[in-house]
């Protein structure tokens, strides 16, 4: 039996891994600051910890897991990311966290580390024409990420390939593209656009309009959690390190998501665009490196992770509308 050490297990893709991982016969230590929000959690242990103390760190991998997947950081939307606000957090919190993860690793020869990197790395300038943003893994440098938390992911990227080169740690690095699904966040301020425009929607009645923020021409594209899992453990399986782009090549304008989802209600809403923190203009995932190493990319139709997500999200709205009666 594999063990399996899930830091951020109590976030949105670290509780779904964990789960994955145990159907797929893993043992499995997960760790977070906080439990899931929305589900029980599937591991066998979970500890409740703060990954930026290093004594934390060494007691949570205390023995040569065959597999940790870092997760954690210090993340959200773009209402969290684009505001400067969160700036100083957003560096010192995750940067902490993979210099602590990486030491503990290293320490207890841990044989295999999946790290979470993400699109935000990719240069602005690339991504200025909303209908051909250029996102191929060899176009991370010279590098322009428009966000803090894009340069914390890249420092982390190559942070954690010096311990593959210098102390033999297998690696495996992913740049996930906008990652969503039932059971992530979708409200407080740290939710991503699927998940706000479908609260949205489904806060509101028809005849009403939602705002979504700059002009919603603005593009990206957008992967359901469970291909995202698929395409993780993928990765992990196989012989090649990364960094790599795991996300959907199905790009589509914002104000378009926005329709869909109002299609998928059923509800007669319209849209009203206003000002607010929108990143760069466009974003796509590029596939063709994942499909060239592991010979698999995610497929599966932006409107059948939507509906999903529409209809968990939709009953989150009805409960708390039941709450507060
Ligand atoms: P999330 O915020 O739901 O999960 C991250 C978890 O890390 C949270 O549960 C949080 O409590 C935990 N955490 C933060 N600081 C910690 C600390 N000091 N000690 C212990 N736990 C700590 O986010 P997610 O969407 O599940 O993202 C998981 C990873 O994937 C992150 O590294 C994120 O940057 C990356 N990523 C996600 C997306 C996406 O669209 N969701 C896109 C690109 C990259």
């Amino acid at each position: 039996m594999k063990h399996a050490l899930v830091c951020g297990g109590g976030g949105f893709i670290g509780s779904h891994l964990c789960l994955r991982l145990k159907n797929e016969g893993y043992w499995v230590r997960a760790v977070d600051l906080k439990h899931p929000e929305f589900s029980d959690f599937a591991a066998d242990e979970f500890i409740l910890g703060d990954l930026r103390d290093p004594v934390v760190c060494g007691r949570v991998v205390n023995r040569p897991f065959d597999e940790i997947y870092q997760l954690a950081a210090d993340m959200g939307g773009a209402g969290f990311i684009f505001t400067g606000e969160n700036d100083a957090d957003i560096m010192h919190n995750s940067a902490l966290v993979n210099l602590n993860i990486l030491h503990a690793a290293r320490m207890a020869n841990v044989k295999k580390i999946f790290y979470s990197s993400s699109a935000c790395i990719y240069p602005e300038f690339n991504q200025l024409d909303p209908d051909n943003p250029v996102c191929s893994e060899d176009s991370a440098y010279p590098a322009q990420p428009d966000s803090e938390y894009g340069w914390e992911k890249l420092f982390s990227e190559r942070l954690y390939f010096t311990y593959q080169r210098n102390y033999g740690l297998e690696v495996r690095v992913a740049r996930f593209h906008n990652i969503f699904g039932p059971e992530g966040t979708w409200t407080g301020g740290r939710e991503k656009a699927p998940a706000a425009v479908c609260r949205k929607v489904a806060e509101a009645e028809d005849g009403d309009h939602i705002e979504i923020w700059g002009d919603g021409k603005q593009t990206r594209s957008f992967l359901y959690i469970d291909e995202c899992l698929e395409g993780v453990r993928r990765l992990m399986e196989s012989d090649f390190s990364g960094p790599v782009n795991i996300g959907s090549d199905e790009m589509i304008a914002i104000n378009d998501l926005a329709k869909m989802v109002i299609e998928i209600s059923g509800k007669q809403i319209s849209i009203k665009n206003i000002p607010g923190p929108t990143g760069v203009r466009g974003r796509n995932s590029d596939n063709r490196l994942i499909q060239e190493k592991i010979h698999w990319k995610p497929t599966l139709p932006l409107r059948e992770g939507m509906a999903k997500t529409f209809r968990w999200i939709a009953e989150q709205v009805e409960k708390t509308v039941l709450e507060t009666k």
